[in-house]
């Protein structure tokens, strides 16, 4: 039996399950909020075309509006400007076959339930390695820290007077997965940097140093707990947006 043949069969028997790692989108997404100099991104809204009306009596279809970078999304490498001259770093011009590849799922849902600014370490990468292999060429490493359970917007962003706290990657631990050669990184915050990371060195340094490598990103990802640590096949293929710099998107999980 070839291996698709045998993918198949596994899906209908169930003896592999598709994991939806999704958030639903709609109005009361939480978006990104940024300082009042910088402009904001628009949340989701939706307006009917129609509804089995006079406007379309046998159809029902709706407009939606929304910034790129919306719930569940996509990070392109021209999303952040070091990313901004690298080959095939659109929406529309990234192989295809990098939106495929197996997930590697860190669990520090603990920490982050202790301290809600953790960042991951390259330690912390090297003890999941010792116990799990090496993270592989072509993986997805996802950021397990069970903030997707965090159904209250506010609770969510979780901003304070001094910015958003959430948690995230160190400078240095992006570094150590770019050394990996991963895909990208996955977390279920609302961005793949940690709320306090503008004030880190370099700012933001997930996006700085993963795009500036040609790495992508996802964020508000649902579900990572119901992931193994290694063995599951992740599809993250973001819409084909002509010059996008990234997209809402579905993310399946094969386990
Ligand atoms: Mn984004």
């Amino acid at each position: 039996m070839s291996s698709l043949a045998q993918l198949i069969s596994d899906l209908a028997s169930g003896a592999v399950r598709v994991v939806d790692l999704t958030q639903p989108l709609g109005p009361d997404t939480p978006v990104i909020g940024l300082p009042e100099i910088f402009a904001p991104s628009p949340g989701f809204s939706m307006e009917e075309i129609s509804r089995y009306d006079d406007g379309g009596p046998g159809w029902y279809w709706n407009t939606i509006r929304l910034g790129e970078h919306t719930g569940t999304h996509f990070d392109a490498p021209v999303h952040w400007i070091t990313g901004k001259d690298l080959p095939d770093n659109r929406c529309d011009t990234i192989p295809a076959g990098r939106f495929v590849g197996p997930g590697c799922v860190i669990d520090v849902s603990g920490d982050a339930a202790r301290d809600e600014d953790f960042l991951l370490t390259p330690a912390r990468i090297e003890a999941w390695e010792a116990e799990h292999g090496r993270i592989a060429a072509g993986s997805w490493v996802f950021l397990r820290t069970d903030w997707s359970k965090r159904r209250d917007p506010a609770a969510f962003l979780n901003v304070r007077e001094d910015g958003p706290h959430s948690p995230g990657f160190s400078a240095d631990a992006t570094r150590l997965l770019i050394d990996r050669d991963v895909l990208g990184v996955g977390v279920e915050t609302v961005g793949t940097d940690a709320g306090q990371a503008g004030s880190f060195d370099p700012p933001f340094p997930n996006h700085t140093l993963m795009h500036g490598a040609g790495k992508l990103g996802l964020a508000s990802l649902a579900n990572l707990d119901q992931l193994p640590a290694t063995g599951s096949l992740v599809i993250a293929a973001p819409l084909k947006i002509v010059d996008g710099s990234g997209s809402p998107l579905r993310v399946l999980a094969l386990v």
